[in-house]
């Protein structure tokens, strides 16, 4: 899976005003809306949304406005608990994919800058 086909359109949807997020599938990026109650830091996908696209989803993604793509806390809770999956983090420098492994444990796989 090419992911970093999808690296210019997750760029262009970036902007420094709050985190987008969504999926990746096999042919195109999903973006859906960020639920959080403060969406400059934080991201939240509906049920909803999850029960639509995270079956068809290669991965998840998000962006950091303001910060590197290093992932938070929450981020790597999040990772945890969905394997089998890669995970795209956004920063205003840089892309970088995790991948959490079938035991859990999440590990940078990739890294990208641009
Ligand atoms: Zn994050």
């Amino acid at each position: 899976m090419q992911l970093n086909k999808h690296f210019a359109e997750l760029r262009r949807r970036f902007t420094t005003d709050r985190e987008h997020c969504g999926f990746i599938t096999e042919y195109c990026v999903v973006e859906v809306s960020n639920c959080a109650i403060d969406p400059k830091t934080h991201f939240e996908i509906s049920e909803d949304d999850v029960e639509l696209y995270l079956d068809a989803a290669v991965a998840t993604w998000h962006s950091h406005p303001e910060s590197s793509a290093n992932l938070s806390l929450e981020d790597h809770a999040l990772f945890a608990e969905i394997r089998d999956c890669r995970h795209i983090i956004v920063s205003p420098t840089e892309i970088w994919v995790y991948y959490t492994t079938p035991k859990g444990v999440v590990m940078v796989e990739e890294r990208f800058c641009g």
